[in-house]
């Protein structure tokens, strides 16, 4: 057994006190580590540069201790039983790192739990210590097995190895809960933050949903599931994934709340959310990549398969909503035709291939640039929407990716063996009538290692969904006369800042480069909010004089405006579908449930 003690030590300097002890450490000296990233979010990101301070000592003798890498500990030979005490710093408000203040404390395993070398499979003891002067309503909640706490949750639970202990995250502070059962499981939601939510709006919706995935997969994979809600303010968004548990934060704007209007996109959003992490329950932390079942947390694990994994997520996780009835079917496809726009205005969706993307995330999709859009694609993103290619694809042979997830389920997550990088194509096909297996293969190169875009409306037609392309805003207003655009991507707020400057477009051509503040379009004074707008009314070739500021220094570009390009889509159902094309979109989309009133 190691045994960790966590005290809540000074929140005011966002120190948390860990102490280890290890009864039979390595006799010619024990060596302990800190992880570099943490799994699902696949960044290097040395959480052991918050490690303020580490002693050791044997039976009361101070044992010397040599760092012999950014986060690795070499301690001396000793006899008896070794303990580690050692200070974290913690103020970092994600969902992958850990935050103490007076107000609340957060943690992941990875960022204050050593891993002893060698004892990676020994069961593991964790202490909470409650915090004397700290407000006496603080409670704990995490996925973490219980074996002695007082009735707030302070006390020593206990992780069968180190894996399971950094995967489950603790929130200690001020907590809403609310419990609620899903395929006979207990759920809980726990929310934290300042916040006035409908917790019971949000259980009754959460239970739908539950209750859909697990029937969707036929069984769950915990005893007991918790959400654990930080509700912050509107520019903080995250979740990540666990065994039995996820970590979200999300804008409190979006939950509901008794006696307001319900802000529908955002609470969309918050449900989609939870839908995503929930998913990955099954897929990700069961059904996983072999290369991140041999992972070692101190450098990166590769894998070209991340569109299997967080693509087929997401493409799951807003389906999930419209097949359980949380939305309506005119909101999926809202949703998705907003994803087909998205990946149309990526100019890099012409020069990275899917694999590549999923290959290159530990360098590329978690630390983005001004040259982003023109370089990369999301795996996410382009992911999603070949799920969605490939479902549609599917059905058209009388099959469907929900049968690929289930035996996918039954093969891999079940039995717990890693999927090997060439596993999904197999499977498809072999799930598939051999007939189709030439088109599949076209299908996959084209997909995962080409970079044309997809088929979309070829595919989804015989659903009776109408897809249509055309310039941002031209149907609603109805444009006869072409209008022009830059081709430039703006920061929120007042100044005009270019964040993006699209590949190939008249911004780019003219000199223009992500970080300018565009100040003046024809020595009149612009901002965020007209200089689109602006440009918009040209006809495409006029001269523009531009001036900005790159860094400090005043600049002139003159620019050819180009035509607006056709990049927003829009799905429509045919008003007047087919009997064969109405089955086909209720044996996608789910019978028409339906849609819970949205008071
Ligand atoms: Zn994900």
């Amino acid at each position: 057994m190691i045994e960790y003690d966590v005290r809540l030590a000074s929140p005011q300097a966002h120190l948390f006190e860990v102490q280890c002890t290890i009864f039979n450490p390595d006799p010619k000296g024990q060596t302990v580590s800190l992880p570099a990233w943490i799994p699902g979010s696949y960044l290097i990101r040395d959480f052991a540069r918050h490690i303020v301070s580490m002693a050791a000592s044997c039976d009361g003798k101070a044992v010397t201790i040599t760092k012999t890498d950014k986060h690795t500990w070499q301690c001396a030979p000793c006899s008896g039983s070794l303990q580690l005490r050692y200070s974290v710093y913690a103020f970092d408000l994600s969902v992958r790192m850990a935050y103490l203040d007076t107000t609340r404390a957060y943690f992941n395993g990875t960022s204050l739990f050593l891993q002893v070398h060698g004892h990676e499979d020994t069961a593991c003891g964790m202490t909470l210590h409650k915090p004397k002067h700290l407000d006496k309503s603080w409670q704990v909640a995490t996925g973490m097995t219980a074996e002695k706490t007082d009735k707030r949750g302070f006390g020593r639970y206990l992780a069968a190895n180190y894996a399971e202990l950094i995967d489950c995250p603790v929130e200690i502070g001020e907590l809403a809960v609310v419990d609620f059962k899903a395929g006979g499981i207990p759920h809980r939601i726990v929310v934290s933050g300042r916040h006035q939510a409908d917790l019971k709006r949000i259980a009754r919706d959460l239970k739908t949903l539950c209750t859909h995935h697990i029937a969707f997969f036929g069984e769950a994979p915990f005893s007991r599931y918790e959400f654990m809600l930080y509700a912050a303010g509107d520019d903080q968004y995250g979740g990540l994934e666990h065994s039995n548990s996820t970590s979200l934060i999300c804008p409190r704007s979006w939950l509901p709340s008794q006696g307001e209007q319900l802000n529908e996109k955002g609470y969309q959003d918050f449900l989609g959310l939870c839908s995503h992490e929930y998913f990955h329950a099954w897929h990700v932390k069961r059904i996983r990549p072999l290369a991140f079942q041999q992972a070692e947390l101190g450098r990166e694990a590769y894998t070209r398969m991340l569109w299997v994994f967080e693509g087929f997520t997401a493409y799951y996780d807003s389906l999930a909503l419209v097949r359980s009835g949380l939305i309506s079917r005119e909101d999926y496809l809202k949703d998705l035709s907003e994803s087909i726009t998205r990946l149309l205005r990526t100019p890099g969706r012409t020069v990275q291939a899917l694999e590549e993307s999923s290959f290159d995330a530990w360098v590329k999709l978690y630390r983005p640039d001004e040259n982003t859009p023109n370089a990369q694609i999301s795996y996410y993103l382009k992911g999603s929407l070949v799920a969605l290619a490939l479902d549609l694809t599917l059905r058209a042979y009388n099959s469907s990716l929900d049968e690929v997830m289930r035996a996918l389920w039954q093969q891999y997550g079940k039995t717990g063996t890693g999927v090997t990088e060439d596993a999904i194509e197999k499977l498809v096909a072999q799930i598939c009538s051999p007939d189709i297996g030439q088109h599949l293969k076209k299908f996959f190169d084209m997909a995962l290692r080409g970079t044309e875009d997809l088929p979309l409306a070829e595919l989804i037609a015989p659903f009776g969904v109408e897809y249509k392309v055309a310039v941002n805003g031209a149907a609603a207003k109805k444009q006869t006369q072409q209008s022009s655009a830059l081709g430039i991507k703006l920061a929120n707020g007042g100044e005009a800042k270019l964040t993006h400057v699209y590949a190939g477009a008249a911004a780019e051509q003219a000199g223009l480069a992500g970080g300018d503040v565009v100040i003046a379009l024809d020595g009149i004074k612009v901002s965020a909010q007209n200089l689109e707008k602006l440009v918009s009314r040209k006809a495409p070739g006029t001269k523009i004089r531009i001036h900005a500021f790159r860094r400090d220094e005043l600049m002139e570009f003159k620019v050819v405006t180009q035509a607006a390009p056709a990049d927003s889509c829009t799905l429509t159902l045919s008003s007047q579908p087919t009997p064969q094309a109405m089955q086909l979109l209720d044996n996608w989309l789910g019978k028409m449930a339906s849609v819970s009133a949205r008071e």
